[in-house]
């Protein structure tokens, strides 16, 4: 496995029964699940909100020993215009924000066709009678592919370009970048409370990685860069800086699509140009540890999209780390939510408020010189990058495409780049 990422590892797990040897440059592996534990609290830098039990996501946590509960907060919040919605239906969100008559009926109408084609999202992504998985999956990806996300959602106000901007902007790129039918699967995944990304490891995102790897033990190799994969006759020869080189059957490359492109020698032309299509982009990612003793008014909310602001979305796993924050979001389920949302508003828009004693340790804003999410390329692309070259596996990038409704790939018009 080149690449000890989750998706190194998790191939590596499949196959743990076998010789199998994990190469990864970096002196930890995980790859974009990372996180660092704070006494009974933790804090994600990466990935962090995980498929259901139902996923292959969910079965590699069972299988692993790794605990994961359900996100226990409001995943759908938005914070716009001195307002918090934080509860409720997001039907509900045109009639509650402040905006003009004509923006409340664009956002209507935009939030109704973008509701309507997540429901036609989750017929098409069901897996029909007879149908292979990788039918399936080219089937969805094929979903609203001709136009973006943007062009999907058609002129609208600036105001209800803000709303839907920051989700998809979090998932992988610009309204404009990626397809209509990943943005409405995004959409999908959010919303879907039962089968969407619902669940956070306990302890952090970095446990699952690193179960794995204590799992295969000398079989993962840290610090360990591999410069080129050259198939042959009967197998591979991976090259390591330092002139090593190790032998085998096959190799399954897991790294970023670019980085792939570079190492992989003598694929198809078409391959390489797909890889190298693949954009990635940097993406700021800041963890803090504040130390509040009691009840905030944030408790139950676990993510607020942030509209019109310099960040894109605000998240909190305070309630997961137990004590008094669980106590909080307890009383807040039962309690009085005309109150709270009184309490949160002034806060979360800089105003007086309940606020934290304390940023303790304002730890990283961690500039994720890795890529985010990869955005997209066009769906020729994908495919091709997805094919098999013989010897070789090149898995995906994004846990979402281990699930039943999985999305990757999505349309840019960037030129590739690295973060
Ligand atoms: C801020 C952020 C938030 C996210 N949130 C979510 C979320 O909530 N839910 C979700 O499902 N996904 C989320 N994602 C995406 C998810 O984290 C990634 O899709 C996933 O972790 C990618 O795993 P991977 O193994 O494919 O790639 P990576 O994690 O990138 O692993 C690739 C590995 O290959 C190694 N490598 C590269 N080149 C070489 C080489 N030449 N030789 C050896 N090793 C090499 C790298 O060092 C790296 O460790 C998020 C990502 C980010 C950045």
């Amino acid at each position: 496995m080149v690449g000890g990422g989750i998706a190194g590892l998790s191939a590596a797990w499949e196959l743990r029964d076998r010789d199998v040897l994990v190469l990864e440059a970096e002196e930890r592996a995980g790859g974009r699940l990372m996180s660092e534990p704070r006494g009974r609290y933790w804090l994600n830098f990466g990935g962090h909100v995980l498929a259901g039990e139902d996923s292959a996501t969910g079965r590699l946590l069972a299988a692993t020993g790794v605990d994961a509960a359900p996100v226990p907060g409001v995943l759908t919040a938005l914070a716009m215009n001195g307002r918090v919605l934080a509860g409720g239906r997001v039907e509900t969100y045109p009639l509650r924000l402040q905006l003009t008559r004509h923006e409340r009926l664009a956002l209507l109408r935009a939030g109704a066709r973008v509701r309507l084609a997540v429901l036609e999202y989750g017929r098409v992504s069901r897996r029909r009678a007879g149908e292979s998985e990788a039918d399936r999956r080219a089937r969805v990806l094929a979903y609203r592919d001709d136009r973006t996300f943007a062009d999907f959602l058609g002129e609208v106000p600036a105001e209800v370009d803000a709303i839907f901007r920051p989700t998809i902007q979090r998932s992988s790129g610009e309204p404009e970048q990626v397809s209509a039918g990943y943005g409405i699967g995004y959409f999908q995944l959010v919303w879907d409370r039962k089968g969407g990304l619902t669940r956070n490891v306990l302890g952090g995102s970095a446990r699952l990685p690193g179960a794995i790897a204590d799992a295969l033990g000398g079989r993962v190799r840290t610090g360990a860069r591999v410069e080129r994969v050259v198939a042959d006759g009967d197998g591979v020869t991976v090259a390591l800086g330092g002139g090593e080189q190790i032998r085998a059957r096959f190799a399954v490359v897991a790294t970023a699509a670019y980085a792939a492109r570079e190492i992989l020698e003598g694929i198809p032309a078409e391959t390489a140009d797909a890889l190298g299509r693949v954009a990635y982009g940097p993406y700021v990612v800041g963890a803090l540890l504040t130390d509040e003793p009691g009840p905030m008014p944030y408790d139950g909310i676990y993510a607020v999209a942030t509209p019109k602001t310099s960040f894109n979305m605000l998240f909190t796993h305070g309630l997961l780390g137990g004590g008094a924050r669980r106590r909080a979001g307890r009383s807040r389920r039962r309690g009085d939510r005309a109150d709270l949302r009184r309490r949160r508003r002034p806060h979360l828009s800089g105003g007086r408020g309940p606020r934290p004693r304390g940023a303790d340790s304002p730890l990283a804003a961690r500039a994720a010189a890795s890529p985010a999410r990869p955005p997209s390329a066009p769906a020729g692309a994908r495919a091709a990058a997805r094919e098999r070259v013989p010897g070789r596996r090149l898995p995906g990038h994004d846990l979402r495409r281990d699930r039943r409704h999985d999305r990757n790939g999505c349309r840019t018009r960037d030129p590739p780049g690295r973060a």
